[in-house]
């Protein structure tokens, strides 16, 4: 038939949708119907870590309101520029935790893979903003060095495959790394670190579900949303399609002062993740990274917001409010103020 004889040809269709997203701040702007010159603080569309967001997600940010969530998530600021002590270019010590092919050994039983340093959406907050990902990502010609890392570790039973977004990754590339993977008798689980199925839903296409039907694993997917706004019904179904491949779904999101420092936008979020299949995991403290000074909330103000959402949600709907201090056998997990 013709339309299948041009589709196998083509490449699948959120690659041209990823390679569509907007770059110009002038352009998003124009966009959302806001006028650069009444912007709350100066903006920086020049930038050494550029806009990125695809148009699916702008579709859903709220015109004419600089204060939207999604938007500030986004939107490069002069801001970042600014110096501020105990903001450092490696706050969670990556550095020593780094193994040859790409990989971070930080805790028992589990490895990181960082496998590129791309992603659909450039978020402001990144910890791997400054990250070194040209010579400490697992590109193709180290996988070799990797995997001779993983043989021999036999504690290693779950390979969390990161980046940036390995989702950014073709389908074949994928393919061939779980191939790899399943060689290895002693992985049992593997874990994906994305925040694509939410701001790119069309990368969730049937190739991709199928890749994770791959039973020799069992598939844990933690995804990366924000707030209850990300979470659209295109984003539900995605992420229904990966659950129905029988993966443990789960959420992270790191806590923004402006974006989720509110008890109402956490119970929101926490709801709304549930009613689309989807367990939430932790709530970051962010990262010190040099630039994000700005988004940075106080611990105190976490932890009594992480009280007032465990007297009004489930237990099993509270999220772990976690911080990430170097050299530590965990990710450190702070009590609800009550
Ligand atoms: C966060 C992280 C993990 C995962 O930690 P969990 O508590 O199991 O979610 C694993 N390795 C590295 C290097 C990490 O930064
Ligand atoms: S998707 Fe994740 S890795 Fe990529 S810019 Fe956002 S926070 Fe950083």
């Amino acid at each position: 038939m013709i339309t299948r004889s041009i589709s196998s040809t083509q490449p699948p269709r959120w690659q041209s949708l990823l390679a569509q997203g907007v770059r110009d701040v002038g352009e998003l702007l124009a966009r959302l119907d806001l006028d650069p010159t009444q912007a709350p603080g100066p903006l920086d569309p020049n930038s050494p870590f550029p806009l990125r967001v695809p148009l699916g997600f702008v579709a859903r940010m709220r015109r004419g309101d600089w204060n939207d969530p999604l938007l500030r998530q986004v939107l490069p600021l002069n801001a970042e520029s600014a110096h501020h002590p105990g903001f450092v270019l490696d706050p969670v010590g990556d550095a020593p935790s780094r193994r040859p092919g790409g990989l971070l050994h930080k805790y028992h039983g589990r490895v990181l893979m960082i496998l590129t340093g791309a992603c659909a959406i450039h978020c402001r907050y990144c910890f791997r903003r400054h990250f070194p990902y040209s010579e400490a990502h697992a590109a193709r010609s180290r996988w070799q060095e990797a995997w001779d890392y993983l043989r021999d570790d036999t504690s290693i039973e779950e390979v969390i495959l990161s980046g940036g977004d390995p989702l950014s990754l073709p389908d074949e590339k994928l393919g061939e790394l779980t191939d790899a993977l399943s060689e290895i008798p002693h992985i049992k689980r593997l874990r994906l670190h994305t925040r694509l199925p939410i701001v790119l839903p069309e990368r969730i296409d049937d190739a991709l579900s199928s890749w994770l039907e791959n039973r020799r694993f069992q598939w844990v997917i933690v995804v990366h949303s924000n707030h209850a706004l990300e979470l659209d019904q295109t984003v539900a179904e995605a992420l229904r399609k990966m659950s129905r491949t029988g993966a443990v779904m789960l959420n992270q999101a790191v806590l923004l002062k402006g974006v989720n420092d509110t008890a109402h936008a956490q119970i929101a979020l926490s709801k709304r993740l549930f009613e689309i299949g989807v367990m939430p995991y932790y709530l970051h403290l962010l990262d010190r990274v040099a630039g994000t000074a700005h988004f940075e909330v106080e611990q105190t103000h976490a932890r009594a917001l992480i009280g007032q959402l465990a007297a009004q949600l489930p237990g099993y709907l509270v999220p772990r409010l976690a911080r990430e201090e170097p050299g530590e056998p965990a990710k450190q997990v702070l009590a609800a103020d009550l």
